[in-house]
């Protein structure tokens, strides 16, 4: 079913309420570092970066990320000639590396092709890595006033309830309805702003539950409102189902030194990036035997294991991972690679440089404290 705006809307509707929602905009938008502007333009650069950092994580863990990133790398030359393991220190606690290696990529590929402009061109940056229709209508609007529409999880929730839409909006015939009620309710001015205003007022009114609709300007035209359907509107996203793993970790110590592996360019996730050695353990395998034989099956080395160090929960996509840490002294062998690209025996205090994931910035964190003072 295409979109149709309502037609008990009169014709001033439309034009009413994109006044109304950026009249909300300009009282209550929220000051973020990525919204500055120079003589009232917006910084393609910095618009970029924020919307690629902003994709599948919050605006509160970005702030600061986003701050100590364009600290480091204020513009796109700087990027340019970052290495990507500076990329990926530098975006360490964000997750979904991939992004951070097609925003490097992608700088790279802008100064060789546009000497380091990022051009109004819609057709270079549909053809950078990681610009998908999304990354293309929030940069194109909002540093350069494109009218390109934008749909991600808030706008998504607006729009449904805005217009009625019952069907999910999130896959095949849903997908392309929100697509086009976005295009249909963008003004011809202002469009990064009213883009902007849409995602605003969806994560500071128009909340997934309990939304504040006495302080929505779309209130009065709003059809889940008037139904009473916000519960409903849009049906809620079918929960993956979770499996449990057991993991071994590694600490492997050779003297004062510890191991430490950088996991392939091919990795299925984690890209490059470095840790002690883990891997699931087996179905019944005690954790102190699994811990000697993933030490020697993805490294070469034999190491004994000693004592337990701390036990790690996380998540990753759907798996809910219980991570077991030993420590190991090594025994001997030599380092085969193939699970790992490299190794590195280090001291624990130059840990901090290598980038690494989450759970293993934890391990790595009380590693470097000194033992007296873990609170594990
Ligand atoms: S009136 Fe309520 S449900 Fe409708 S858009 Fe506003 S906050 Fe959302």
């Amino acid at each position: 079913m295409p979109f149709t705006l309502p037609k008990d809307w009169p014709a001033r509707a439309l034009t009413q309420l994109r006044a109304k929602l950026l009249d909300w905009f300009d009282a209550n938008k929220r000051d973020l570092p990525w919204r500055a502007t120079t003589d009232g333009k917006r910084d393609p650069y910095l618009v970029w970066v924020s919307e690629i950092m902003l994709q599948q994580t919050t605006v509160a863990a970005v702030v600061p990320k986003f701050n100590a990133f364009v600290a480091r790398f204020p513009t796109l030359a700087a990027l340019a000639s970052a290495t990507e393991q500076d990329v990926l220190k530098l975006w360490e606690g964000l997750g979904y590396y991939r992004r951070a290696r097609h925003l490097h990529a992608a700088a790279i590929e802008l100064m060789r092709t546009h000497g380091g402009t990022l051009p109004d061109d819609a057709d270079v940056w549909e053809s950078l890595p990681g610009v998908g229709r999304y990354v293309l209508g929030a940069v194109l609007s909002q540093a350069f006033d494109r009218q390109m529409p934008i749909v991600e999880a808030n706008s998504l929730r607006v729009l449904s309830r805005l217009f009625g839409y019952r069907n999910d909006p999130r896959t095949g015939e849903g997908k392309a309805w929100v697509w086009q009620a976005a295009e249909a309710v963008l003004p011809a001015k202002r469009c990064g702003d009213f883009n902007q205003a849409l995602m605003e007022l969806g994560a500071l009114v128009c909340a997934p539950t309990n939304p504040d609709c006495a302080k929505c300007p779309l209130a009065n035209r709003c059809e889940a409102k008037r139904l009473n359907l916000q519960g409903e509107i849009p049906p809620k996203a079918a929960r993956p189902e979770i499996t449990n793993v057991r993991e071994v970790g590694v600490v492997v110590r050779d003297g004062d030194r510890v191991l430490v592996c950088q996991r392939p360019a091919t990795a299925n996730r984690w890209q490059n990036m470095w840790e002690v050695p883990h891997a699931a353990l087996a179905e019944g395998e005690d954790a102190s035997a699994g811990a000697a034989r993933v030490v020697k099956e993805l490294t070469g080395f034999d190491a004994e294991p000693g004592a337990e160090l701390l036990t790690i929960r996380h998540g990753v996509t759907r798996y809910a991972i219980t991570l077991v840490c030993f420590e190991a002294e090594l025994r001997g062998g030599t380092f085969a690679p193939g699970a790992y690209a490299a190794a590195r025996w280090v001291r624990t205090s130059a840990l901090a440089e290598f980038p690494t994931s989450s759970p293993q910035r934890k391990l790595m964190s009380a590693l470097a404290t000194p033992r007296q003072k873990r609170l594990f």
